[in-house]
């Protein structure tokens, strides 16, 4: 129907009386505060958008940050800080990225070297044991810890919830016991997707255990394994001894392993032999690999890009963290292949020791503590390979809103959700402590926390497809911080 020339026409009039009142009843700004001329101009420019939508499709389609995390994994193997394959693969992934144009620099840390000896346990007195018998406990000693004696330490065990109930003990009932610590890894709230939640929540007793009970005169310390699975793998991880206690040795029994003591310790006095030989050796000199594809406007102002390079031991650091070396290698990678130039300069990190220590993390602080008003924005991917669906932020709360272009993009991939948390990851801590807006990728956490720190974290938990839609955010993210048209507020 055509438009009288003059005059009103109905949707006009409806217009003038309905929507305008009935905007300002709600609050709104009204549509013609709409039409006129914003006068801040975009975060992004037209030109920013259609790149950062190129990135991701390439990212999608590129197996690029597979075969980097299948060569971390595979070829290299574990990489535990202070190892020769820690040590090739801070040469590998150095090469990798000069390969692609990066301007590399291996900046030198000092490194922990600890190693995994024996580890073996039974229990060897307990209710209704057959004569000259004993059961075999499934335990892996806990990162850092001290060794037992050579031929092991017999005692009886001393089961506790939690560090209320050792609290709530007299020093006589815990001394010269076994302690372990049967708090559960909480499955429902993994299943529900808050599986980092569910880890905060029980790995203080794996780095603060042990002291807690050679405070009350405990001759060893052992911890239920933090994590979700049930196929009888004890999870490692770093324990932290403090100042105040005696150091005694620590391990992680499987879950099943610390349901079978409790039930028995529930019957009767339960005694078990435990021997745990680790080592710790001198530190090693070993280094985080920076890689900067350079700004074209602002190449001072930096944006770091990056994941931990050293693993755990028992696996192959495939999920944590080869995928987060990986997808930020392919980050680079793509903006070189695709010749764009973003802005601001773009440093890939691979950390070093994030596992035991933060070596690397607190190397960087010292060296580069002067240029933090220069650094723009950091990004850590630290929980696995799984499907992304959108990006953590932790920075001032208008920054959600500022980045909700972007957010629009990612939805693509299904990754458009954005959330205000408290830290972005370990190893950009000291960064997020100095005011630098830090990001990560959502990522699905509900499998995660079966394998982490087990020998089961290998390359085939990883889908090639979840893998580049990790990329695909990292990708995007990165270079959507390069090319904003404004600082972000701190
Ligand atoms: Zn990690």
């Amino acid at each position: 129907m055509p438009q009288p020339r003059n005059g009103f026409c109905p949707a006009y009039l409806l217009f003038l009386f309905l929507v305008i009142p009935l905007a300002r009843v709600l609050a709104l700004p009204t549509p013609v505060a709409i039409a006129s001329a914003s006068p801040t101009p975009a975060l992004f420019s037209s030109q920013t958008l259609s790149q950062l939508k190129q990135l991701q499709r390439a990212a999608l389609e590129s197996d690029y940050a597979y075969r980097q995390v299948a060569h971390l994994a595979n070829n290299i193997g574990p990489r535990l800080s202070g190892s020769a394959q820690a040590a090739k693969a801070v040469e590998y992934v150095a090469r990798e990225l000069e390969a692609i144009g990066c301007d590399v620099q291996l900046e030198k840390a000092m490194v922990p070297h600890w190693v995994r000896g024996e580890e073996r346990a039974a229990l060897v007195q307990f209710p209704g044991q057959a004569p000259n018998t004993t059961q075999r406990i499934v335990l892996c000693a806990l990162g850092g810890t001290v060794a037992t004696p050579k031929d092991g330490i017999e005692a009886e065990v001393l089961v506790v919830k939690n560090f209320d109930e050792l609290k709530a003990m007299a020093r006589e009932k815990v001394a010269g016991k076994i302690v372990l610590f049967n708090y559960p890894f909480d499955k429902q709230m993994a299943a529900e997707g808050r599986g980092m939640q569910a880890y905060g929540e029980a790995v203080v007793y794996r780095g603060q255990g042990p002291s807690a009970a050679a405070r009350q005169g405990a001759v060893a310390c052992l911890i239920r394994s933090v994590g979700s699975a049930d196929y009888r793998l004890p999870h490692t991880g770093m324990t932290n001894y403090a100042t105040d206690a005696p150091k005694i040795p620590a391990g992680a029994v499987t879950a099943e392993d610390a349901d079978l003591i409790a039930s028995l310790v529930r019957q009767g006095p339960v005694k078990m032999a435990l021997v745990l030989t680790p080592q710790t050796l001198p530190e090693v000199e070993s280094a985080n690999v920076l890689a900067d594809v350079k700004g074209s406007e602002y190449p001072e102002q930096v944006i770091i890009v990056s994941g931990h390079l050293d693993s755990w031991d028992l696996g192959t650091g495939a999920i944590d963290d080869g995928a987060g070396v990986a997808v930020s290698m392919e980050a680079a990678n793509l903006i070189q292949k695709l010749h764009l130039k973003p802005k601001r300069t773009i440093r890939v990190i691979a950390w070093i020791n994030e596992e035991n220590g933060e070596a690397g993390s607190k190397q960087y602080a010292k060296d580069h503590e002067k240029e933090f008003s220069n650094h723009f924005a950091a990004l850590e991917t630290d929980g696995g390979a799984g499907h992304p669906i959108g990006v953590n932020i932790k920075a001032r709360p208008e920054v959600k809103k500022m980045f909700s272009p972007v957010a629009d993009i990612l939805q693509e991939s299904g990754a458009g959700i954005l959330d205000l948390v408290e830290h972005c990851g370990a190893d950009i801590e000291p960064l997020e402590k100095a005011g630098v807006p830090a990001f990560s990728p959502i990522q699905d956490s509900r499998f995660y926390f079966n394998y982490h720190h087990t020998p089961a974290d290998t390359l085939d938990k990883i889908v090639p497809k979840e893998l580049a839609e990790n990329s695909a955010v990292v990708a995007v993210v990165a270079y959507a911080l390069a090319n904003m048209e404004r600082p972000l507020p701190r």
